[in-house]
């Protein structure tokens, strides 16, 4: 396509909230018309996400992202609690407004964590998928390192401990978590990882 038709689609585009990556479409739907100005940073890292998922054998399918108003509006449409910054159920992607996820500058990390939800296989036991979608999305390499003292956590308990959301530990189960994964991936490979060989 001819630069400047492919820049009017592009704003076109953006300005219907839609946007193609490899293998998947991303539809977004802001409440807080502010977020707008957000949708080219939302849709750079879902170019981005489809073609490193692609490379790992996964393939995003179509998708929907919504973004709340505020965090309690957020805990209103999921059920979950406000310091949780985005949670995918399906193809759907429910986030904080991406204005606050900007303002942290976790954007561009959690539509790529939530990306790669939406195209894990389905069968990931909860502490792998969250570890591997950390590892997958960056959010990893911002961990602190040193132990998580949660070394000696039966892998089931750790998944509960992720499941239920508690402010206090859920970061130290997530960091476990990620530092499980990085070793399976390092000694395996994302390949067999994903397909649990
Ligand atoms: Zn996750």
């Amino acid at each position: 396509m001819p630069s400047k038709r492919r820049g009017l689609a592009v704003l076109l585009a953006g300005l219907l909230g839609i946007a193609s990556a490899r293998g998947g479409q991303l539809s977004v739907e802001v409440g807080d018309p502010r977020d707008r100005a957000y949708l080219p940073a939302v849709f750079g890292a879902w170019r981005g996400v489809g073609r490193d998922l692609h490379a790992l054998g996964l393939t995003l399918p179509d998708t929907r992202l919504e973004a709340a108003t505020s965090a309690s509006d957020f805990a209103r449409r999921t059920g979950e609690p406000w310091f949780v910054a985005a949670t995918t159920r399906g193809a759907v992607i429910h986030t904080q407004r991406l204005g606050a996820l900007a303002a942290r500058g976790t954007l561009p990390l959690t539509i790529r964590h939530e990306a790669f939800h939406a195209a894990q296989p389905r069968s990931l036991p909860r502490w792998l998928a969250e570890g591997l979608a950390r590892l997958f999305s960056g959010e990893a390499e911002r961990d602190p390192r040193g132990p998580t003292g949660l070394e000696g956590l039966p892998e089931g308990t750790l998944s509960a401990r992720l499941a239920a959301r508690g402010e206090g530990d859920l970061s130290a189960a997530y960091r476990e978590a990620t530092r499980r994964a990085r070793q399976l991936v390092q000694t395996r490979g994302w390949a067999k990882v994903l397909a649990r060989k």
